[in-house]
């Protein structure tokens, strides 16, 4: 290994700037539900003034939703601006890599899995100025709040 790498890792900012690294590629399970598992891997890159998820349409993909939804999501429970360029989205300012996975487990938890069955094949309907969450594997409908 580079012995510059090595001197930088020893710091204070190398030794987080490693241990989020290593976190953040590491999967993160959301979801169970008989065979079916959802994992996702965002790779989380923090800048000095931003903060990127280099992956993240695929992310939203795999959790079968629209990104420009999830980045509201996001965006409005960190309090941070942002906005998706290409495959990634950037993020004024710093999240952490735990607070990212933390977001993702609720985004989850409020607009992907089902409450009733705890189904993960759902998908959201607009009825009006209503939001519902519908559940593909029992056929509830629960209310779910715009964002
Ligand atoms: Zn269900």
């Amino acid at each position: 290994m580079d012995k510059n790498i090595i001197e930088f890792a020893k710091t204070r900012e190398g030794y987080q700037f490693f241990l989020e690294k290593v976190m953040a590629d590491l999967p993160q399970t959301l979801g169970k539900i008989g065979d079916r598992v959802l994992v996702v891997n965002p790779v989380i890159i923090h800048e000095s003034k931003r903060t990127v998820i280099s992956n993240f349409t695929n992310i939203a993909n795999t959790l079968n939703r629209e990104p420009e939804h999830l980045a509201r999501f996001i965006l409005k429970e960190s309090a941070k601006a942002g906005t998706i360029q290409g495959e990634r989205l950037l993020i004024q300012g710093r999240v952490t890599n735990e607070e990212l996975r933390k977001l993702l487990e609720l985004y989850v938890k409020e607009f992907v899995k089902c409450p009733v069955c705890g189904g993960l094949d759902t998908r959201i309907v607009a009825e009006k100025r209503f939001r519902f969450l519908l559940c593909e594997v029992c056929g509830a409908k629960s209310a779910i709040r715009k964002i």
